[in-house]
């Protein structure tokens, strides 16, 4: 690059000079000279100086100025300072606000100016490269810092992903150990649950049929301990092949494999040659350690249960329900006899009664006659004679009757007779035979209607009649003094209750219930002292429930009874 050099001087005289010498002396160097400090220092504004000599004494500012303005801008420029003779002492000032050499006018020659410039361009030259190098060194140690930096940043993170490493790792550690845990506990669990199943053999083999599994259920049933079994035994030698009744173990596993689930009744063979009867069901077990290496197949796990005894009790049972059988064919037929005689006595006693009713009514007709004098007066024995007669007819003609209604219902002949009436009347009746009844035993008949008397009865009305005279004759034979209670009432929408009461001897709570049975008095014994069959209440339940009602009774002993029968309005249908 061509060294540009400026000389400022108001001397023109000795600018002219000074650039002749300076041509000569650098005849490569571009040349410019200036007369005034401003001048001076715009041009060093502007463009790129070497070096400047400068004349210490301007008109406009002087040299110290023009220095200091060069500092204070940092304009790059070595300045040789002119003062003219004993400005000397100046030198030191002039040093130290950065001049690089001063000159002594009238004493620049060609060569102080020469070795004075030659100095400053070689000290530029230097300080030049000193600031490169200086520059360079900044710039290196800054990347350097950089990278250092750099460095930094990477070996923590590098530092970070250790630690993150060493934590997964860690974790990884413990989750294996964790999993090892689990996997061996729930493995002895699983050999407990399989050895708990002691009832039960339960087997697993792999692909190719060896023996995997063998529980002590299996131990006990088989009669072989696991460990001369377990891998060095197949499974099918544990059961008979050829038993044609039962089922066979191949197709069992060949059945498992294609659809999920088989089950058998094999035949066993015990340790020492025996065999027993296994109930038993196989199902496939996924899982490459347990398919065989040639072919694929799956492993299948066999549970099962020694029932020989079990067959030997179902066989027992068999012949006993056989048995069982065989008794209760007996004796439905038996049964089927027994009704069939019932039957048969039944129509006899009906057609013995029609036999005898028929004599009976023509005695009881004859007697009536006799005691009303149409045969001529009767004698006072011959009177009671005749009464006898007719009342011991009467009472016969009434069991007679009974009788024939009890072998009717019996033999399921009893029909009940529907008909639409009003209750009024029937109560009506009621109590004008409780009066005939109780006349002459001082007895009061009461009477008491709460709603009943109104309503229109459906039912048999001859059996309401029939039930209704049975419960008042035998309050009235049962009762000594006192009365004979006839209540009525309406019990609901669709009821009516019928209660007869009397004040006589009562029942006591054990005959409550067995009054009801039939040929049963509560007085038994053959001294008794009322008359009658002990029919009649039977016969009345059985009406009572025929037409849907109920009868039942109700006494304190010694003190009265009541009895009660509550009826439907209308009777159900019969089938
Ligand atoms: P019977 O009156 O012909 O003996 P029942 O079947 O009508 O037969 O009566 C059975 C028994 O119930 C009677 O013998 C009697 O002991 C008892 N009994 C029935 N009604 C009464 C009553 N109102 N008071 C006391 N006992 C009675």
């Amino acid at each position: 690059m061509e060294s540009r050099f400026l000389l400022v001087d108001d001397n023109t005289g000795f600018l002219d000079l000074t650039a002749g010498l300076l041509s000569r002396l650098y005849p490569q160097a571009h040349i410019e000279r200036t007369t005034s400090g401003d001048a001076a220092l715009r041009l060093l504004h502007e463009q790129r100086w070497d070096l400047m000599l400068l004349d210490y004494r301007l008109p406009d500012l002087d040299g110290v100025e023009v220095l200091a303005e060069v500092r204070k801008a940092g304009i790059d420029v070595a300045v040789i300072m002119v003062t003219g003779e004993g400005d000397q002492e100046l030198a030191a000032d002039l040093f130290r606000m950065g001049a690089y050499d001063y000159l002594v006018k009238g004493r620049i020659g060609s060569m102080t100016l020469r070795r004075s410039i030659d100095q400053v361009l070689t000290r530029r030259g230097l300080e030049q490269q000193i600031r490169e190098k200086s520059d360079q060194l900044g710039t290196t140690t800054r990347e350097l810092a950089e990278r250092a930096r750099a460095l930094d940043t990477a070996y923590d993170k590098l530092q970070e992903k250790k630690e993150q490493l060493k934590a997964l790792s860690d974790a990884l550690e413990m989750t294996v150990q964790q999993r090892t845990a689990e996997l061996r506990a729930t493995t002895s669990f699983l050999n407990r649950v399989l050895d708990a199943a002691a009832d039960h053999f339960i087997l697993a083999t792999d692909g190719d049929g060896r023996v995997l599994t063998f529980n002590t259920g299996a131990e006990a049933a088989f009669g072989r301990p696991a460990r001369e079994v377990v891998g060095k035994e197949e499974l099918r030698a544990f059961f008979v092949e050829t038993q044609p009744e039962d089922g066979q173990y191949e197709p069992m596993v060949e059945e498992a494999r294609a659809t999920g689930a088989a089950k058998r009744v094999l035949t066993g063979i015990r340790g020492d040659g025996t065999k027993f009867v296994a109930k038993v069901s196989a199902s496939p077990l996924q899982g490459s350690l347990l398919e065989s290496r040639s072919e694929g197949q799956s492993g299948i796990v066999v549970v099962g249960a020694d029932v020989t005894h079990e067959r030997e009790l179902e066989a027992q049972n068999r012949d006993y329900t056989r048995q069982i059988e065989l008794q209760m064919d007996d004796l439905v037929r038996k049964n089927e006899q027994i009704l069939e005689a019932t039957r048969l006595k039944s129509e006899f006693l009906a057609n013995v009664s029609h036999e005898l009713r028929t004599p009976l009514n023509a005695i009881i007709g004859y007697g009536d006659l006799l005691l009303g004098g149409i045969y001529g007066e009767l004698g006072g024995r011959q009177e009671s004679a005749v009464d006898g007669i007719a009342t011991r007819a009467r009472d016969l003609l009434r069991l007679i009757n009974e009788i024939l209604d009890l072998a009717k219902i019996e033999s399921g002949k009893m029909e009940l007779v529907i008909e639409t009436f009003p209750l009024g009347p029937v109560l009506d009746e009621l109590r004008e035979t409780a009066q005939v009844l109780s006349r002459g035993r001082g007895l009061a008949v009461e009477w008491r209607d709460l709603g009943a008397a109104g309503i229109e009865m459906s039912t048999d009305r001859g059996r309401l009649r029939q039930v209704l005279g049975n419960l008042v004759s035998n309050a009235v034979k049962f009762t000594h003094e006192g009365f004979v209670r006839i209540e009525s009432e309406a019990a609901g929408d669709d009821a009516v209750e019928v209660r007869v009461r009397d004040s006589g001897i009562g029942i006591p709570e054990s005959a409550l219930e067995s009054i009801f049975d039939e040929f049963r008095q509560v007085d038994g014994t053959s001294t008794r002292k009322y008359e009658g069959t002990g029919l009649g209440l039977a016969i009345s339940r059985k009406f009572a429930t025929n037409m849907g009602g109920t009868l039942i009774a109700e006494s304190e002993f010694g003190r009265g009874s009541t009895f009660r029968l509550r009826l439907p309005r209308r009777a159900p249908t019969q089938s």
